[in-house]
Protein backbone atom coordinates (compact mmCIF):
# COMPACT_ATOMS: atom_id res chain seq x y z
CA UNK A 1 0.00 0.00 0.00
CA UNK A 2 2.44 2.16 1.05
CA UNK A 3 4.59 2.08 -2.23
CA UNK A 4 1.49 2.96 -4.34
CA UNK A 5 2.15 5.89 -6.51
CA UNK A 6 -0.20 8.21 -7.88
CA UNK A 7 -0.02 8.98 -11.88
CA UNK A 8 0.84 11.95 -13.42
CA UNK A 9 -2.29 14.25 -14.15
CA UNK A 10 -0.96 15.46 -17.15
CA UNK A 11 -1.34 12.26 -19.24
CA UNK A 12 -4.62 11.64 -20.69
CA UNK A 13 -6.98 13.41 -17.74
CA UNK A 14 -10.31 11.07 -18.53
CA UNK A 15 -8.57 8.30 -19.23
CA UNK A 16 -10.27 4.96 -18.01
CA UNK A 17 -6.51 4.58 -16.32
CA UNK A 18 -7.46 7.64 -14.88
CA UNK A 19 -10.85 7.00 -13.57
CA UNK A 20 -9.79 3.38 -11.97
CA UNK A 21 -6.76 5.82 -10.47
CA UNK A 22 -8.88 7.96 -8.62
CA UNK A 23 -10.92 5.22 -7.76
CA UNK A 24 -7.77 3.21 -6.30
CA UNK A 25 -7.00 6.55 -4.40
CA UNK A 26 -9.99 6.46 -2.65
CA UNK A 27 -10.04 3.40 -1.62
CA UNK A 28 -5.95 3.88 -0.87
CA UNK A 29 -7.30 6.50 1.23
CA UNK A 30 -10.40 5.44 2.91
CA UNK A 31 -7.69 2.15 3.97
CA UNK A 32 -5.73 4.73 5.48
CA UNK A 33 -8.30 6.18 7.53
CA UNK A 34 -9.04 3.34 9.05
CA UNK A 35 -5.46 1.85 9.36
CA UNK A 36 -5.92 3.34 13.06
CA UNK A 37 -8.55 1.18 14.49
CA UNK A 38 -8.27 -1.82 12.20
CA UNK A 39 -5.52 -4.12 12.63
CA UNK A 40 -3.97 -5.10 9.80
CA UNK A 41 -2.38 -8.40 8.88
CA UNK A 42 0.49 -6.56 7.53
CA UNK A 43 2.03 -6.58 11.13
CA UNK A 44 2.79 -9.34 12.91
CA UNK A 45 3.20 -9.81 16.55
CA UNK A 46 2.75 -12.95 19.15
CA UNK A 47 -0.90 -12.29 20.23
CA UNK A 48 -0.73 -13.46 23.38
CA UNK A 49 2.65 -11.44 24.42
CA UNK A 50 6.35 -10.92 25.47
CA UNK A 51 7.58 -11.80 29.06
CA UNK A 52 8.59 -8.98 30.62
CA UNK A 53 12.10 -8.75 30.36
CA UNK A 54 12.60 -10.74 27.64
CA UNK A 55 12.95 -9.51 23.62
CA UNK A 56 10.28 -8.20 22.17
CA UNK A 57 10.12 -8.06 18.58
CA UNK A 58 7.68 -7.40 16.09
CA UNK A 59 7.31 -8.11 12.32
CA UNK A 60 6.33 -5.91 9.27
CA UNK A 61 5.55 -7.04 5.73
CA UNK A 62 3.93 -4.47 3.50
CA UNK A 63 1.74 -5.80 0.58
CA UNK A 64 3.03 -5.35 -2.66
CA UNK A 65 6.62 -5.17 -1.02
CA UNK A 66 8.50 -2.39 0.92
CA UNK A 67 8.07 1.09 0.59
CA UNK A 68 10.57 3.52 -1.13
CA UNK A 69 12.15 5.07 0.92
CA UNK A 70 11.44 2.09 3.42
CA UNK A 71 8.90 3.15 6.41
CA UNK A 72 10.88 3.66 9.35
CA UNK A 73 9.63 4.33 12.68
CA UNK A 74 6.65 2.60 15.13
CA UNK A 75 5.05 3.50 18.29
CA UNK A 76 3.78 1.70 20.99
CA UNK A 77 0.16 1.84 22.13
CA UNK A 78 -1.11 1.48 25.64
CA UNK A 79 -4.30 -0.52 24.92
CA UNK A 80 -6.85 1.18 27.45
CA UNK A 81 -6.24 4.99 26.39
CA UNK A 82 -4.31 4.72 23.08
CA UNK A 83 -1.03 6.37 24.55
CA UNK A 84 1.64 6.12 22.76
CA UNK A 85 4.30 4.70 25.11
CA UNK A 86 7.33 3.98 23.33
CA UNK A 87 8.89 4.75 19.90
CA UNK A 88 11.21 2.74 18.06
CA UNK A 89 13.07 2.54 15.08
CA UNK A 90 11.99 -0.87 12.35
CA UNK A 91 14.69 -2.54 10.48
CA UNK A 92 15.41 -2.36 7.05
CA UNK A 93 13.58 -5.15 4.29
CA UNK A 94 15.13 -8.48 4.17
CA UNK A 95 13.57 -10.96 1.99
CA UNK A 96 12.71 -14.40 3.28
CA UNK A 97 12.66 -17.08 1.19
CA UNK A 98 10.28 -19.13 3.29
CA UNK A 99 7.54 -17.25 2.72
CA UNK A 100 8.63 -14.58 -0.11
CA UNK A 101 7.94 -11.77 2.22
CA UNK A 102 10.28 -8.88 2.79
CA UNK A 103 9.87 -8.53 6.85
CA UNK A 104 10.79 -5.48 8.75
CA UNK A 105 11.54 -5.95 12.62
CA UNK A 106 10.17 -3.84 15.47
CA UNK A 107 12.27 -4.58 18.67
CA UNK A 108 10.98 -2.56 21.41
CA UNK A 109 13.12 -5.17 24.34
CA UNK A 110 13.70 -1.95 26.30
CA UNK A 111 9.81 -1.44 26.62
CA UNK A 112 9.04 -3.41 30.44
CA UNK A 113 6.30 -2.02 31.75
CA UNK A 114 3.69 -4.64 32.16
CA UNK A 115 0.71 -4.05 30.01
CA UNK A 116 -1.79 -4.58 27.60
CA UNK A 117 -0.47 -2.81 23.91
CA UNK A 118 -0.93 -2.81 19.96
CA UNK A 119 1.90 -1.44 17.62
CA UNK A 120 1.10 1.56 15.17
CA UNK A 121 3.04 2.22 12.43
CA UNK A 122 2.12 5.65 10.86
CA UNK A 123 0.37 5.00 7.43
CA UNK A 124 0.35 1.45 7.90
CA UNK A 125 -2.18 0.44 10.64
CA UNK A 126 -2.28 -1.03 14.13
CA UNK A 127 -1.47 -4.33 15.52
CA UNK A 128 -3.78 -6.36 16.97
CA UNK A 129 -3.63 -6.80 21.06
CA UNK A 130 -0.71 -8.19 23.19
CA UNK A 131 0.17 -8.55 26.72
CA UNK A 132 3.75 -7.55 28.09
CA UNK A 133 3.73 -9.47 31.75
CA UNK A 134 5.56 -11.76 33.99
CA UNK A 135 3.33 -15.00 33.18
CA UNK A 136 1.82 -13.93 29.84
CA UNK A 137 2.04 -17.42 28.59
CA UNK A 138 0.22 -19.02 31.50
CA UNK A 139 -3.37 -18.64 30.18
CA UNK A 140 -2.01 -20.28 26.67
CA UNK A 141 -0.53 -23.34 28.86
CA UNK A 142 -4.27 -23.47 30.52
CA UNK A 143 -5.75 -23.86 26.98
CA UNK A 144 -3.71 -25.83 25.09
CA UNK A 145 -3.74 -28.52 28.34
CA UNK A 146 -7.21 -28.31 28.58
CA UNK A 147 -7.64 -28.94 24.75
CA UNK A 148 -6.36 -32.51 25.66
CA UNK A 149 -9.51 -32.96 28.35
CA UNK A 150 -11.91 -31.86 25.18
CA UNK A 151 -10.78 -34.61 23.23
CA UNK A 152 -11.61 -37.11 25.53
CA UNK A 153 -13.42 -40.10 24.71
CA UNK A 154 -15.88 -42.25 26.72
CA UNK A 155 -16.54 -39.78 28.80
CA UNK A 156 -19.39 -36.53 29.25
CA UNK A 157 -17.14 -33.55 28.37
CA UNK A 158 -18.28 -29.92 29.29
CA UNK A 159 -15.73 -27.04 28.98
CA UNK A 160 -17.13 -25.23 31.33
CA UNK A 161 -18.73 -21.76 31.85
CA UNK A 162 -15.71 -20.30 29.71
CA UNK A 163 -17.09 -22.06 26.69
CA UNK A 164 -20.54 -22.52 27.85
CA UNK A 165 -22.29 -24.89 25.30
CA UNK A 166 -18.89 -26.89 24.12
CA UNK A 167 -19.80 -30.32 25.81
CA UNK A 168 -20.83 -33.87 24.66
CA UNK A 169 -22.13 -36.75 25.75
CA UNK A 170 -20.07 -39.61 26.16
CA UNK A 171 -18.97 -41.50 23.53
CA UNK A 172 -17.54 -44.34 21.82
CA UNK A 173 -19.07 -46.49 24.43
CA UNK A 174 -18.65 -50.01 23.05
CA UNK A 175 -15.22 -51.71 21.40
CA UNK A 176 -15.14 -55.24 19.55
CA UNK A 177 -12.23 -56.72 18.48
CA UNK A 178 -11.92 -56.32 14.90
CA UNK A 179 -10.58 -59.62 12.74
CA UNK A 180 -7.13 -58.44 12.32
CA UNK A 181 -6.62 -58.58 16.24
CA UNK A 182 -6.73 -62.42 16.70
CA UNK A 183 -9.55 -62.17 18.91
CA UNK A 184 -13.28 -62.09 18.69
CA UNK A 185 -15.99 -60.23 20.30
CA UNK A 186 -16.72 -57.25 22.78
CA UNK A 187 -13.49 -55.68 23.95
CA UNK A 188 -13.83 -53.11 26.88
CA UNK A 189 -12.05 -49.95 25.64
CA UNK A 190 -13.38 -46.93 26.58
CA UNK A 191 -11.67 -43.85 27.02
CA UNK A 192 -8.27 -42.28 25.82
CA UNK A 193 -7.97 -39.20 23.62
CA UNK A 194 -9.61 -38.51 20.31
CA UNK A 195 -6.45 -38.39 18.57
CA UNK A 196 -6.88 -35.55 15.99
CA UNK A 197 -9.97 -34.34 13.86
CA UNK A 198 -11.49 -38.01 13.74
CA UNK A 199 -12.18 -40.23 16.87
CA UNK A 200 -9.26 -42.97 16.47
CA UNK A 201 -7.27 -43.72 18.51
CA UNK A 202 -3.72 -44.64 18.01
CA UNK A 203 -0.97 -46.54 20.45
CA UNK A 204 1.65 -45.12 18.61
CA UNK A 205 0.37 -41.28 18.49
CA UNK A 206 -0.88 -41.77 21.93
CA UNK A 207 3.06 -42.84 22.98
CA UNK A 208 4.62 -39.96 22.07
CA UNK A 209 2.01 -37.43 23.23
CA UNK A 210 1.42 -38.64 26.42
CA UNK A 211 5.30 -39.25 27.03
CA UNK A 212 5.86 -35.49 26.62
CA UNK A 213 2.82 -34.42 28.20
CA UNK A 214 4.68 -36.54 31.46
CA UNK A 215 8.21 -35.00 30.90
CA UNK A 216 6.59 -31.55 31.18
CA UNK A 217 5.82 -32.27 34.79
CA UNK A 218 9.36 -34.10 35.46
CA UNK A 219 11.12 -31.37 33.66
CA UNK A 220 9.07 -28.23 34.44
CA UNK A 221 6.69 -29.40 37.39
CA UNK A 222 7.68 -27.21 39.82
CA UNK A 223 6.25 -24.44 37.11
CA UNK A 224 2.81 -26.17 36.69
CA UNK A 225 2.21 -27.95 39.56
CA UNK A 226 -0.29 -24.98 40.64
CA UNK A 227 -1.90 -24.55 37.62
CA UNK A 228 -5.69 -26.01 38.09
CA UNK A 229 -7.30 -27.19 34.63
CA UNK A 230 -11.03 -27.40 35.99
CA UNK A 231 -11.09 -30.71 34.81
CA UNK A 232 -13.37 -33.46 36.36
CA UNK A 233 -10.17 -34.56 38.56
CA UNK A 234 -9.00 -31.00 39.96
CA UNK A 235 -8.71 -31.19 43.57
CA UNK A 236 -8.09 -34.66 43.96
CA UNK A 237 -4.50 -34.26 45.16
CA UNK A 238 -2.68 -34.94 42.20
CA UNK A 239 -1.53 -32.39 39.75
CA UNK A 240 -3.77 -31.81 37.11
CA UNK A 241 -1.44 -32.50 34.04
CA UNK A 242 -1.16 -35.83 35.77
CA UNK A 243 -4.89 -36.53 35.52
CA UNK A 244 -5.33 -35.24 32.58
CA UNK A 245 -2.38 -37.54 30.97
CA UNK A 246 -3.90 -40.74 32.99
CA UNK A 247 -7.12 -40.44 31.03
CA UNK A 248 -5.05 -41.95 28.10
CA UNK A 249 -2.54 -43.78 29.40
CA UNK A 250 -5.44 -46.07 31.14
CA UNK A 251 -6.76 -46.67 27.56
CA UNK A 252 -3.30 -47.71 26.20
CA UNK A 253 -2.39 -50.05 29.34
CA UNK A 254 -6.05 -51.51 27.99
CA UNK A 255 -4.90 -52.25 24.61
CA UNK A 256 -2.51 -54.00 26.25
CA UNK A 257 -2.98 -57.99 25.61
CA UNK A 258 -2.26 -60.82 28.03
CA UNK A 259 0.93 -61.57 26.31
CA UNK A 260 2.63 -58.35 27.08
CA UNK A 261 1.96 -57.21 23.32
CA UNK A 262 -0.31 -53.95 22.59
CA UNK A 263 -2.52 -53.21 19.70
CA UNK A 264 -1.58 -51.05 17.26
CA UNK A 265 -5.07 -48.80 17.00
CA UNK A 266 -8.87 -48.57 18.15
CA UNK A 267 -10.96 -47.02 15.24
CA UNK A 268 -14.02 -48.02 12.78
CA UNK A 269 -13.01 -49.08 9.41
CA UNK A 270 -13.35 -46.16 7.65
CA UNK A 271 -13.37 -42.10 8.66
CA UNK A 272 -17.40 -40.82 10.01
CA UNK A 273 -18.62 -37.88 8.51
CA UNK A 274 -18.64 -34.18 10.32
CA UNK A 275 -21.01 -35.66 13.30
CA UNK A 276 -20.61 -34.85 16.92
CA UNK A 277 -18.73 -38.10 18.29
CA UNK A 278 -21.74 -39.56 20.52
CA UNK A 279 -23.37 -39.80 17.55
CA UNK A 280 -20.84 -41.27 15.63
CA UNK A 281 -22.05 -45.27 15.75
CA UNK A 282 -19.39 -46.50 13.71
CA UNK A 283 -18.07 -49.81 15.69
CA UNK A 284 -14.76 -49.12 17.64
CA UNK A 285 -12.43 -51.74 16.83
CA UNK A 286 -9.18 -52.54 18.12
CA UNK A 287 -7.15 -53.90 15.40
CA UNK A 288 -3.85 -55.56 14.92
CA UNK A 289 -1.49 -56.89 12.16
CA UNK A 290 -4.32 -59.46 10.99
CA UNK A 291 -1.38 -62.31 11.38
CA UNK A 292 0.13 -64.05 14.26
CA UNK A 293 1.19 -62.21 16.71
CA UNK A 294 -1.42 -59.82 15.82
CA UNK A 295 0.00 -56.70 18.11
CA UNK A 296 2.79 -54.58 16.87
CA UNK A 297 6.26 -53.87 17.92
CA UNK A 298 6.06 -50.18 17.23
CA UNK A 299 3.16 -49.67 19.37
CA UNK A 300 4.63 -52.25 22.40
CA UNK A 301 7.67 -50.36 22.49
CA UNK A 302 5.66 -47.10 22.82
CA UNK A 303 3.37 -48.49 25.77
CA UNK A 304 6.36 -49.72 27.71
CA UNK A 305 8.29 -46.31 27.43
CA UNK A 306 5.19 -44.32 28.58
CA UNK A 307 4.68 -46.42 31.31
CA UNK A 308 7.56 -46.74 32.52
CA UNK A 309 7.78 -42.96 32.63
CA UNK A 310 4.11 -43.38 34.69
CA UNK A 311 6.05 -45.26 37.14
CA UNK A 312 8.42 -42.39 38.30
CA UNK A 313 5.56 -39.72 38.10
CA UNK A 314 2.59 -41.40 38.87
CA UNK A 315 4.61 -42.83 42.53
CA UNK A 316 3.60 -40.30 44.64
CA UNK A 317 0.36 -39.92 44.16
CA UNK A 318 -0.70 -43.46 43.65
CA UNK A 319 2.01 -45.67 44.45
CA UNK A 320 -0.52 -48.82 42.96
CA UNK A 321 -0.90 -47.41 39.84
CA UNK A 322 2.13 -46.61 39.46
CA UNK A 323 3.30 -50.45 40.03
CA UNK A 324 0.66 -51.64 38.08
CA UNK A 325 2.43 -49.36 34.72
CA UNK A 326 5.67 -50.67 35.65
CA UNK A 327 4.46 -54.21 35.41
CA UNK A 328 2.90 -53.18 32.34
CA UNK A 329 5.85 -51.82 31.06
CA UNK A 330 8.31 -54.85 31.48
CA UNK A 331 6.06 -57.16 30.02
CA UNK A 332 5.36 -54.87 26.92
CA UNK A 333 9.18 -54.75 26.70
CA UNK A 334 9.66 -58.49 26.99
CA UNK A 335 7.13 -58.88 24.57
CA UNK A 336 9.01 -56.60 22.00
CA UNK A 337 12.50 -59.19 22.61
CA UNK A 338 10.19 -61.69 21.50
CA UNK A 339 9.07 -59.86 18.04
CA UNK A 340 11.46 -57.43 18.04
CA UNK A 341 10.45 -55.47 14.40
CA UNK A 342 6.32 -56.68 14.23
CA UNK A 343 5.33 -53.27 11.77
CA UNK A 344 1.70 -52.80 11.30
CA UNK A 345 -0.36 -51.86 8.13
CA UNK A 346 -3.78 -51.35 8.01
CA UNK A 347 -6.40 -54.55 7.45
CA UNK A 348 -7.94 -54.44 3.93
CA UNK A 349 -10.89 -52.48 3.91
CA UNK A 350 -10.01 -50.15 6.99
CA UNK A 351 -8.76 -46.93 5.86
CA UNK A 352 -8.37 -44.58 9.01
CA UNK A 353 -4.97 -43.86 10.35
CA UNK A 354 -2.01 -46.20 9.66
CA UNK A 355 0.66 -44.51 11.80
CA UNK A 356 2.77 -47.31 10.22
CA UNK A 357 6.46 -47.38 10.89
CA UNK A 358 9.21 -49.56 9.38
CA UNK A 359 12.03 -49.60 11.97
CA UNK A 360 10.70 -49.96 15.52
CA UNK A 361 14.20 -49.85 16.69
CA UNK A 362 14.14 -46.25 17.92
CA UNK A 363 10.97 -47.01 20.16
CA UNK A 364 12.79 -49.89 21.85
CA UNK A 365 15.49 -47.61 22.82
CA UNK A 366 13.52 -45.38 24.20
CA UNK A 367 11.45 -47.98 26.21
CA UNK A 368 14.95 -49.47 27.45
CA UNK A 369 15.81 -45.30 28.06
CA UNK A 370 13.07 -45.40 30.72
CA UNK A 371 12.51 -48.54 32.18
CA UNK A 372 16.65 -48.39 32.88
CA UNK A 373 16.20 -45.19 34.36
CA UNK A 374 13.06 -46.37 36.54
CA UNK A 375 14.51 -49.85 37.65
CA UNK A 376 18.24 -49.24 36.90
CA UNK A 377 18.39 -52.52 35.70
CA UNK A 378 20.87 -53.90 33.36
CA UNK A 379 18.95 -55.80 31.36
CA UNK A 380 17.46 -52.17 29.88
CA UNK A 381 20.79 -50.45 30.40
CA UNK A 382 22.75 -53.21 28.45
CA UNK A 383 20.31 -52.67 25.63
CA UNK A 384 20.58 -48.96 25.30
CA UNK A 385 24.43 -48.80 25.05
CA UNK A 386 24.67 -51.66 22.77
CA UNK A 387 22.51 -49.82 20.40
CA UNK A 388 22.43 -45.79 21.48
CA UNK A 389 25.51 -45.06 19.27
CA UNK A 390 23.65 -45.83 15.94
CA UNK A 391 21.20 -43.30 16.79
CA UNK A 392 23.17 -40.99 17.57
CA UNK A 393 22.76 -38.58 13.78
CA UNK A 394 18.95 -38.70 14.55
CA UNK A 395 20.52 -35.44 16.97
CA UNK A 396 21.41 -33.52 13.75
CA UNK A 397 17.72 -31.74 13.49
CA UNK A 398 14.62 -32.51 15.12
CA UNK A 399 12.73 -35.35 13.07
CA UNK A 400 9.96 -34.09 10.80
CA UNK A 401 7.49 -36.25 12.24
CA UNK A 402 8.29 -36.70 15.90
CA UNK A 403 5.34 -39.88 16.32
CA UNK A 404 7.76 -42.20 14.22
CA UNK A 405 11.31 -41.16 15.63
CA UNK A 406 11.57 -41.23 19.11
CA UNK A 407 15.63 -41.72 19.53
CA UNK A 408 15.77 -38.39 20.40
CA UNK A 409 13.73 -38.70 23.42
CA UNK A 410 15.60 -42.27 23.77
CA UNK A 411 19.08 -40.32 23.78
CA UNK A 412 17.72 -37.25 26.08
CA UNK A 413 16.13 -39.87 28.94
CA UNK A 414 19.58 -41.04 29.50
CA UNK A 415 21.21 -37.27 29.84
CA UNK A 416 17.95 -36.32 31.76
CA UNK A 417 18.08 -39.74 34.06
CA UNK A 418 21.66 -40.38 34.62
CA UNK A 419 22.81 -41.69 38.05
CA UNK A 420 26.93 -42.07 38.90
CA UNK A 421 26.93 -45.85 37.66
CA UNK A 422 25.16 -44.36 33.68
CA UNK A 423 27.67 -44.49 30.74
CA UNK A 424 29.78 -41.26 30.76
CA UNK A 425 30.86 -41.90 27.93
CA UNK A 426 26.84 -42.32 26.21
CA UNK A 427 25.87 -39.17 28.27
CA UNK A 428 29.20 -37.16 26.85
CA UNK A 429 28.19 -38.03 22.92
CA UNK A 430 24.67 -37.23 23.67
CA UNK A 431 25.17 -33.78 25.52
CA UNK A 432 27.93 -32.48 22.67
CA UNK A 433 25.81 -33.81 19.63
CA UNK A 434 22.76 -31.99 21.07
CA UNK A 435 24.51 -28.92 22.10
CA UNK A 436 26.09 -28.60 18.80
CA UNK A 437 22.69 -29.10 16.96
CA UNK A 438 21.22 -26.49 19.23
CA UNK A 439 23.48 -23.99 18.41
CA UNK A 440 23.61 -24.12 14.86
CA UNK A 441 19.56 -24.04 15.42
CA UNK A 442 19.65 -20.98 17.79
CA UNK A 443 21.68 -19.09 15.33
CA UNK A 444 19.64 -20.08 12.14
CA UNK A 445 16.83 -18.58 14.31
CA UNK A 446 18.38 -15.32 14.81
CA UNK A 447 19.55 -15.10 11.39
CA UNK A 448 15.87 -15.95 9.74
CA UNK A 449 14.07 -12.55 8.86
CA UNK A 450 10.99 -14.07 10.79
CA UNK A 451 12.65 -15.51 13.81
CA UNK A 452 11.56 -18.98 13.21
CA UNK A 453 14.10 -22.42 13.39
CA UNK A 454 11.58 -23.41 10.65
CA UNK A 455 13.61 -24.28 6.88
CA UNK A 456 12.12 -24.72 3.57
CA UNK A 457 12.09 -29.01 3.75
CA UNK A 458 10.53 -28.82 7.19
CA UNK A 459 6.94 -27.31 6.05
CA UNK A 460 5.18 -30.72 6.11
CA UNK A 461 2.10 -32.25 6.81
CA UNK A 462 2.16 -30.89 10.54
CA UNK A 463 4.65 -28.21 10.31
CA UNK A 464 3.44 -26.47 13.66
CA UNK A 465 4.30 -29.63 15.00
CA UNK A 466 8.05 -29.05 14.17
CA UNK A 467 8.12 -25.52 14.61
CA UNK A 468 7.16 -26.68 18.36
CA UNK A 469 9.30 -29.40 18.35
CA UNK A 470 12.20 -26.98 17.49
CA UNK A 471 11.40 -25.26 20.50
CA UNK A 472 11.74 -28.56 22.87
CA UNK A 473 15.01 -29.46 21.49
CA UNK A 474 16.23 -26.04 22.22
CA UNK A 475 14.85 -26.49 26.08
CA UNK A 476 16.44 -29.52 26.41
CA UNK A 477 19.42 -28.65 25.88
CA UNK A 478 19.00 -25.79 27.82
CA UNK A 479 18.76 -28.41 30.33
CA UNK A 480 21.99 -29.65 29.54
CA UNK A 481 24.08 -26.14 29.32
CA UNK A 482 21.95 -23.67 30.41
CA UNK A 483 21.87 -21.03 27.51
CA UNK A 484 19.60 -17.66 27.21
CA UNK A 485 19.75 -17.97 23.39
CA UNK A 486 18.32 -21.64 23.64
CA UNK A 487 15.27 -20.12 25.27
CA UNK A 488 14.74 -17.09 23.21
CA UNK A 489 15.00 -18.93 20.12
CA UNK A 490 12.44 -21.97 21.85
CA UNK A 491 10.30 -18.76 22.56
CA UNK A 492 10.56 -17.31 19.17
CA UNK A 493 9.15 -20.35 17.85
CA UNK A 494 6.39 -20.16 20.21
CA UNK A 495 5.84 -16.29 18.48
CA UNK A 496 5.32 -17.65 15.30
CA UNK A 497 2.67 -20.53 16.61
CA UNK A 498 0.81 -17.59 18.77
CA UNK A 499 0.70 -14.90 15.58
CA UNK A 500 4.23 -13.74 14.86
CA UNK A 501 3.86 -15.72 11.49
CA UNK A 502 3.19 -14.48 7.34
CA UNK A 503 -0.74 -14.79 8.08
CA UNK A 504 -0.60 -12.96 11.16
CA UNK A 505 -2.71 -15.41 12.52
CA UNK A 506 -2.86 -17.23 15.75
CA UNK A 507 -2.78 -20.72 15.03
CA UNK A 508 -4.30 -22.19 18.44
CA UNK A 509 -8.41 -21.67 18.93
CA UNK A 510 -9.47 -19.20 20.81
CA UNK A 511 -6.56 -17.72 21.72
CA UNK A 512 -5.43 -13.99 20.51
CA UNK A 513 -6.99 -11.42 18.83
CA UNK A 514 -7.16 -13.26 15.49
CA UNK A 515 -6.89 -16.95 15.82
CA UNK A 516 -7.46 -19.16 13.11
CA UNK A 517 -11.44 -20.47 12.71
CA UNK A 518 -11.76 -23.24 10.71
CA UNK A 519 -9.95 -26.65 12.20
CA UNK A 520 -10.29 -29.59 10.89
CA UNK A 521 -12.20 -31.19 13.65
CA UNK A 522 -15.51 -32.84 13.78
CA UNK A 523 -16.47 -31.57 16.98
CA UNK A 524 -15.64 -27.65 15.68
CA UNK A 525 -17.16 -28.84 12.47
CA UNK A 526 -20.74 -30.41 13.62
CA UNK A 527 -22.55 -27.33 13.13
CA UNK A 528 -23.45 -26.64 16.36
CA UNK A 529 -20.98 -23.65 17.43
CA UNK A 530 -19.97 -20.69 15.67
CA UNK A 531 -16.44 -21.25 16.99
CA UNK A 532 -14.46 -24.14 17.27
CA UNK A 533 -13.51 -25.99 20.51
CA UNK A 534 -10.70 -23.66 22.38
CA UNK A 535 -7.15 -24.41 22.74
CA UNK A 536 -6.35 -26.52 19.58
CA UNK A 537 -3.04 -26.19 17.55
CA UNK A 538 -3.34 -26.27 14.03
CA UNK A 539 -0.82 -28.41 11.90
CA UNK A 540 -0.02 -25.52 9.18
CA UNK A 541 1.45 -24.82 6.15
CA UNK A 542 2.11 -27.82 4.46
CA UNK A 543 4.40 -27.50 1.05
CA UNK A 544 3.65 -31.51 0.74
CA UNK A 545 0.06 -29.98 -1.09
CA UNK A 546 -1.43 -33.02 0.30
CA UNK A 547 -5.65 -31.91 -0.28
CA UNK A 548 -7.63 -30.88 -3.11
CA UNK A 549 -7.98 -26.97 -0.99
CA UNK A 550 -4.01 -26.97 -1.03
CA UNK A 551 -3.56 -28.01 -4.59
CA UNK A 552 -5.89 -25.37 -5.55
CA UNK A 553 -3.67 -22.75 -3.83
CA UNK A 554 -1.50 -20.46 -6.57
CA UNK A 555 1.49 -22.85 -8.04
CA UNK A 556 4.18 -20.52 -6.89
CA UNK A 557 3.49 -19.92 -3.06
CA UNK A 558 6.34 -20.38 -1.35
CA UNK A 559 6.30 -22.94 1.17
CA UNK A 560 5.85 -21.15 4.52
CA UNK A 561 2.39 -20.01 2.60
CA UNK A 562 0.73 -23.16 1.88
CA UNK A 563 -1.67 -23.56 3.90
CA UNK A 564 -5.49 -22.61 4.20
CA UNK A 565 -7.89 -21.74 7.48
CA UNK A 566 -10.13 -24.50 6.11
CA UNK A 567 -12.50 -27.53 7.47
CA UNK A 568 -11.54 -28.95 4.43
CA UNK A 569 -7.83 -28.62 4.30
CA UNK A 570 -7.00 -31.32 6.53
CA UNK A 571 -3.63 -31.34 5.49
CA UNK A 572 -3.16 -27.97 6.87
CA UNK A 573 -5.90 -27.07 9.22
CA UNK A 574 -6.29 -30.42 11.27
CA UNK A 575 -5.68 -30.71 14.72
CA UNK A 576 -3.24 -33.44 16.75
CA UNK A 577 -2.20 -34.76 20.11
CA UNK A 578 1.15 -34.97 19.37
CA UNK A 579 1.61 -31.27 18.04
CA UNK A 580 -0.54 -30.62 21.15
CA UNK A 581 1.67 -32.17 23.35
CA UNK A 582 4.53 -30.79 21.88
CA UNK A 583 3.19 -27.27 22.10
CA UNK A 584 2.32 -27.44 26.26
CA UNK A 585 5.89 -28.10 26.35
CA UNK A 586 7.32 -25.47 24.58
CA UNK A 587 4.76 -22.89 26.67
CA UNK A 588 5.60 -25.06 30.29
CA UNK A 589 9.02 -24.35 29.53
CA UNK A 590 8.59 -20.59 28.49
CA UNK A 591 6.67 -20.04 31.73
CA UNK A 592 8.65 -18.36 34.29
ZN1 LIG B 1 -15.15 -40.89 21.51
Amino acid sequence: MAGFRFPSLTRAPFSRELSLSIVLAGLLLSALAHAADNPTLAIKVDQVGYPLDGPKVALVTLPGGPATPPITTFQILRSSDGAAVFHGKLTLPEADSNSGDQVQAADFSSFRKAGTYSLEIPGVGRSWNFSIGKDVFEHTYYMAMRAFYGQRCGTAVDMGPEFPGYTHPACHLHGEFHPSSGAKGPRDNIGGWHDAGDYGRYVVNSGVSTGTLLWTWEIYGKKIKGIRLNIPETGNGTPDILNEARWNLEWMLKMQDEDGGAWQKQTSENFPGFIPPEDDKLPSEVMGTGAAPYKSTCATADLAAVAAIAARVYKPYDAKFAALSLDAARRAWAWTEKYPNVTFRNPPGVNTGVYGDATCKDERLWAAAELDRTTGETAYSDFFLNNYAEFLPKLDSPPVENWNQMAPMALWSYVLGHRKEFDAQAIDAIRQRTLAAAHSIADRTRANPYHVSMQAKDYVWGSNGVDAEYGMYLLIADLFAPDPSFVDAARDNLHYLLGRNTFSLSWVTRVGDNPFQHPHHRPSGDGKQDKPWPGLLSGGPNAGRADAVLQALPKDLPPAKIYADQLASYASNEICINWQASLVFLLAGELR
